[in-house]
């Protein structure tokens, strides 16, 4: 394929003053910048989709963490893919379909050993930002191997209606759970984990006391959380814990826009009485599962055994309303930026 013409400038997205609490719109500025052609081994790609992720969150405050700050006045990254456009690599060519690191902006010049291939013949492009993706890994492996699952466990997941937490339950019951419970915030959102992904029971968190809500759809404990949310959700997950139950600590969203202390856990002690195992976890620890993952999660989805979907908002621009609303909960499944096509 010959060199398709590239503009001389595109737009990407600066963070231009850091949040105390929940980020707000002028935190971020849309910029127009050069694009810089390939130099030897790099390659220039016109990105698709943007992902937008709740570790981001993190990146805006200036503090030391497993992935480094967003700078001020600077573009941001994140997960994107697109198209080869111009290539000065090795093995790309114009028109191969990547999965890259430097999302939030329109254009990428990226050294191509940063880039993966992905097959748009296997699966939508966008999936490879979330089922086939990272956030699908995470769900993979923190079930399978961070909580070490077993058929026959009860599994409580929090975020249950996001992008990985949908993929957590759905897994649990394909691997043989005996009961999967799952929390989100609108009766919408609980209504279509029963309906459309195949939970046993669900509750908004919104509507009472999560402790109380938890006792009632799982009478008999359980036996595995995959804690997306932290504070309350955590402690009334170690309260329903049976013994020699496990929690994967993945993510805790009710703190990250929160400048208090957190709600909870303030039931640790039970973990003793329990021999509970609570482990954290980061996804880029079990790349050893990146082709089992994707082998078997891509069976699932080919023969429908696996639902997932995604909330899309179209155009760079509005990729920090689609960012501030993935805090706030407007997705279902996960959410992505579809730039024009
Ligand atoms: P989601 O698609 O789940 O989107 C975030 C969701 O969080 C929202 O849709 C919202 O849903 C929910 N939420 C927001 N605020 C609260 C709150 N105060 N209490 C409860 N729920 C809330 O995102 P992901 O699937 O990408 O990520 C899920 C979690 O996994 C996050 O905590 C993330 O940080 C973590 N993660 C960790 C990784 C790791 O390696 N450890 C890798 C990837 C993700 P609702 O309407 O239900 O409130």
């Amino acid at each position: 394929m010959a060199e398709q013409t590239v503009p001389a400038t595109a737009r990407e997205w600066h963070l231009v003053s850091r949040p105390n609490g929940w980020p707000v719109a002028s935190d971020f500025e849309l910029v127009e910048a050069p694009v810089r052609q390939p130099e030897p081994g790099e390659i220039l790609v016109r990105n698709a989709y943007l992902s937008v992720d709740p570790y981001m969150r993190g990146r805006m405050n200036d503090v030391k963490s497993y992935v480094p700050p967003f700078q001020l006045g600077q573009v941001m990254d994140g997960g994107a893919v697109g198209h080869v456009v111009a290539s000065a690599a090795e093995g790309f060519q114009v028109g191969d379909a990547v999965l890259h690191g430097l999302g939030w902006r329109e254009y990428a010049t990226v050294p191509a050993k940063h880039v993966v291939k992905v097959d748009e013949a296997r699966a939508p492009l966008s999936y490879y930002l979330g089922v086939l993706g990272m956030p699908g890994l995470t769900a993979y492996a923190g079930l399978l191997e961070v909580a070490s699952f077993k058929e026959g466990d009860a599994v409580f997941v929090s975020g249950a209606a996001g992008a990985v937490g949908s993929l957590v339950g759905q897994i649990a019951k394909l691997k043989g759970a005996k009961r999967v419970i799952g929390s989100a915030g609108s009766a919408e959102k609980v209504a279509r984990l029963v309906a459309d992904y195949g939970f046993d029971a669900a509750f908004n968190y919104k509507d009472g006391p999560v402790a109380e809500q938890l006792a009632a759809a799982a009478p008999e404990g359980i036996d595995v959380y995959f804690d997306n949310v932290g504070g309350d959700h955590l402690e009334a997950a170690i309260g329903a814990l049976n013994v020699h139950g496990r929690a994967t600590l993945c993510g805790a969203i009710a703190q990250y826009n929160e400048t208090g202390a957190p709600a909870g856990p303030r039931n640790l002690v039970q973990a003793i009485g329990k021999r509970l195992r609570l482990q954290g976890m980061l996804v880029r620890d079990h790349a050893d599962l990146q082709q089992q993952f994707v082998a078997e999660v891509a069976g699932w989805l080919k023969d429908g055994s696996l639902r997932y979907d995604e909330t899309v908002r179209d155009g760079v621009e509005n990729a920090v309303d689609a960012f501030l609303g993935l805090l706030r909960g407007d997705n279902t499944g996960k959410m992505v930026v579809r730039l024009g096509a």
